[in-house]
């Protein structure tokens, strides 16, 4: 087990270092989404509206609470998927069936083979790169290096697997992205319409820009979850997984 064990985790290594790398800067690149879209919404647009007075404000207030609210749900939610353990296959897992017969022998690839052709029990597999038994459902992650207990997709902008353990808080991170982003692109909206206006358009080169670039970003990212979500949502009820469809 510490031979392969070692072997595994230099290959991984190998293979890896550039998703890894590739890790770091999704991350970095949904926090930069946020903050150009924290900028534009609450310092160049709806933080100043606060002051116009009457239906402005009222309309600011709202923006910016719901704004808030739905932001801090999405980060939580974005950094419980990324830091959760997708859910690893228990060291030494073996099916029930070898338990009721009392088999107490160590695991060798022997008894592999017989476990596969076992017609008692065909689901059985095992993993040649992990050196162990699969439980139904589980995946082998090349990214990862590992099984993983009913893999769904090893997500990039998430550097993480999404598995058993950490796919409600993925679900919840769908959900609270198109949310917000929808809130934002509707917010942003007239602001957005008022480039194409006629007339002299308040605020500099530097915040319009922000402004443009926040509405674009939000809307596309809306209409790509929402795809995401509806998918998400119709495996879930039929209990199946993306790699299970695929
Ligand atoms: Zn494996
Ligand atoms: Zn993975």
């Amino acid at each position: 087990m510490h031979r392969s064990g070692a072997a595994m985790a230099w290959n991984v290594f190998k293979f890896c270092t550039a998703l890894r790398g590739l890790g770091s800067i999704m991350i970095l690149l949904v926090l930069g989404v946020v903050g150009v879209t924290y900028y534009a919404v609450v310092l160049t647009n709806y933080g100043p509206a606060l002051y116009d007075g009457g239906l402005d404000s009222v309309t600011a207030v709202a923006v910016l609470i719901l704004f808030h609210c739905l932001l801090v749900m999405l980060l939580w939610s974005y950094f419980s998927v990324v830091l959760t353990d997708a859910g690893s296959v228990p060291p030494n897992w073996r099916p029930a069936l070898d338990e009721e017969r009392g088999e107490a022998d160590p695991l060798n690839a022997s008894e592999f083979s017989g476990a596969q052709s076992d017609p008692l029990n065909p689901r059985i597999r095992y993993c040649r790169k992990c050196n162990q038994l699969k439980p139904p459902r589980c995946h082998h992650c090349s990214v990862c290096g590992r099984c993983i207990l009913k893999m769904d997709h090893h997500c990039v902008w998430v550097v993480n697997c999404v598995g058993a353990l950490n796919y409600k808080y993925f679900l919840l991170f769908l959900l609270y992205t198109f949310l917000e982003t929808s809130l934002v692109t509707l917010s942003l909206l007239p602001h957005f319409i008022s480039f194409f206006s006629e007339g002299e358009i308040p605020g500099t080169p530097g915040t319009l820009a922000t402004t443009f670039l926040a509405f674009v970003l939000n809307l596309a990212f809306a209409l790509s979850v929402l795809g995401f979500l509806i998918m998400h949502i119709s495996l879930v009820s039929a209990n199946t997984t993306t790699i299970e469809v695929l």
